[in-house]
């Protein structure tokens, strides 16, 4: 499996090992060409000619820190941290013109220089960018300088260490960890973290601590912030550190400030974090549902009924008639499972792909469970062929994303959360929002949606939008409908995010969230912590 090996650099204007080209069907371009109309596909600048304003002189206690082959000036270094993976970055990177890079990239090797190198930014006013995997989807590591002229970006690559208490079942983990290199050291001791998002191949433990990251088996392992029994921040007004026990009824929880912090507050050094065994048993399996309605129920009754796979994702039914059409699934056996649904009269429904994973025999016993409940809510069982078909193809989105942009398509997600009783609205409310920005821009496009990470009292949604391109105001159309997205969700009372975080992007809507109060709440906690203001400006707080 891809996501098992710890991938080299990341494609630097997309998603992903360079190496690796995943293509779409005949018959998905057929099916886009039918549906959205031809993209218009763009010359990608390549990487020496990405214009990227020249870097400012730092002071050498950087350099004298870290050492001087610890501090990156050069060309490409900028470049590739000079963006997140939303569409917003690669639409950036790919025009070959970057309004800003970070002056340089400083690659701390232990939490005292994490420590040294913030007194010496605070002191010299340069904003610092915590910089894990660079996968954000919310401009979460743009370099925005805010108030100071120099900026550097911090990366963590080199806390990397791992301590496994297999008596306790916790990992002490190095936020510099990628998912992949973490999971290959626990491994080492028959444990997992269970934290598989899409991202998980580059995205590090540091990086879905700060922004709350939940992964495709939430539902049964947790999100990450779940998991976290205890961490540690160097903050530029010195070190906060929480005891690791596995409760503590000592006040407000300060792990709780830090999980979400997303580098306002200063930088995660290290994170402990609960493991199980790894699972003996993996089991997936696919359902129809006749409708949204229909399969959101059954999932529900699952959660309400502490029966809930590890793995739910229900699609809606535009994303399965998408999945269907771009599936690589073969016209014959697409011809049967086509024939069964109309035989079960779910042709037109929604697909609901199950996880559990574990000891052969609770895996068995729950999934004996869920299935009773799902039969009685009326969901058609499909097999266990199309539950590891996803399995399989689970980390291959974003690669197909560079293919549909390299087509001269865009393609972005978003998503939200909200209590059962306000969930489909939300859906509607959400999807309509996206087609009438799309329309109104002359790009109709494709609107899906999938519910996953349910909960006994609601569940999240997660989006994704396809149109053509708009070549020179690419910019523009995605804004335009991120606002109508946004807008939506805050009106429909959802939250703006369930596990992307906030970044730049949503910054302006924590007013919406979390009111005035709240707002002021979180900037005297930074004022204490970082009074300069020099950590990561222009993220999280409007
Ligand atoms: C294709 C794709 C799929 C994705 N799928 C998922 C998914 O399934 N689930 C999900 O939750 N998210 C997903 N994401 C979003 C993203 O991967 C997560 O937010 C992830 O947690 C970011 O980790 P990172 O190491 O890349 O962090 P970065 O992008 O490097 O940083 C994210 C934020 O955290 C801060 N930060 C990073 N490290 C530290 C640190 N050590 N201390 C303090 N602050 C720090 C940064 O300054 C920034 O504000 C996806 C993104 C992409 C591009």
């Amino acid at each position: 499996m891809t996501a098992e090996r710890s991938a080299g650099p990341m494609k630097w204007y997309g998603w992903g090992d360079p190496e690796r080209r995943l293509s779409l069907g005949d018959g998905a371009i057929a099916m886009l060409h039918a549906e959205v109309g031809e993209g218009h596909p763009d010359g990608r600048a390549p990487l020496e000619s990405v214009v990227v304003p020249p870097p400012r002189p730092l002071p050498p206690a950087l350099a004298e820190t870290v050492g001087p082959a610890a501090v990156l000036t050069g060309h490409e270094h900028r470049v590739r941290r000079a963006a997140g993976r939303g569409y917003p970055d690669l639409v950036r990177l790919r025009s070959g013109r970057l309004d800003d890079a970070p002056d340089a990239v400083v690659l701390p090797g232990n939490p005292a220089e994490v420590a040294r190198v913030l007194e010496i930014c605070g002191r010299e006013g340069i904003a610092v960018v915590p910089f894990g995997g660079g996968t954000s989807v919310v401009g979460g590591v743009e370099p925005l300088r805010g108030k100071f002229e120099r900026l550097i970006t911090l990366d963590l690559r080199r806390l990397h260490e791992t301590r496994v208490d297999r008596t306790s079942l916790t990992a002490t983990l190095g936020p510099g960890l990628r998912g992949p290199e973490a999971e290959e050291a626990l491994a080492a001791h028959g444990v997992t973290l269970g934290h598989f998002p899409q991202s998980f191949e580059y995205a590090t433990i540091g990086g879905f601590a700060a922004a709350r990251s939940a992964g495709q088996a939430s539902s049964g392992y947790g999100r990450f912030d779940e998991l976290v029994t205890a961490l540690d921040l160097v903050s530029p007004a010195g070190e906060l550190s929480t005891l690791e026990t596995p409760h503590t009824a000592a006040g407000p929880a300060l792990r709780e400030l830090v999980l979400g912090s997303e580098g306002t507050l200063g930088v995660i050094t290290q994170v402990t974090a609960r493991v199980r065994p790894v699972p003996k048993r993996r089991r997936y399996a696919a359902w129809m549902a006749s409708n949204l309605a229909s399969g959101a129920f059954v999932v529900r009754a699952l959660a309400q009924s502490d029966a809930l796979p590890d793995v739910v994702r229900l699609s809606d039914e535009a994303e399965t008639r998408v999945a269907l059409g771009m599936s690589g699934t073969g016209g014959g056996k697409r011809a049967l499972t086509g024939a069964y649904l109309r035989l079960r009269r779910r042709d037109h429904g929604c697909i609901l792909v199950c996880g559990w994973e574990g000891e052969a025999e609770a895996v068995e016993r729950r999934h004996a469970i869920a299935a009773r409940i799902l039969r009685s809510g009326g969901a058609a069982g499909l097999g266990s062929a199309p539950g590891r078909a996803w399995e399989r193809s689970r980390y291959e989105g974003p690669y197909l994303r560079d293919e549909l942009l390299d087509l001269g398509y865009m393609v972005e997600t978003l998503e939200t959360a909200h209590s059962w009783s306000r969930l489909e609205e939300l859906h509607d409310e959400v999807r309509a929002a996206i087609g009438a920005a799309l329309a109104t821009q002359g790009t109709p496009g494709i609107v899906t949606c999938h519910l996953s990470h349910a909960y006994p009292d609601g569940a999240s949604l997660y989006f994704t939008f396809i149109a053509p391109r708009r070549p020179g105001s690419e910019l523009e159309q995605w804004r335009t409908v991120k606002t109508a997205a946004s807008d939506a969700i805050v009106e429909a009372g959802g939250t703006i995010t369930h596990h992307h975080g906030v970044g730049r992007d949503h910054a302006r809507y924590m007013r919406a969230e979390i009111g005035e109060l709240g707002i002021e709440t979180l900037r005297a906690v930074k004022d204490r912590l970082d009074p300069a203001g020099i950590m990561n400006p222009g993220k999280l707080l409007p």
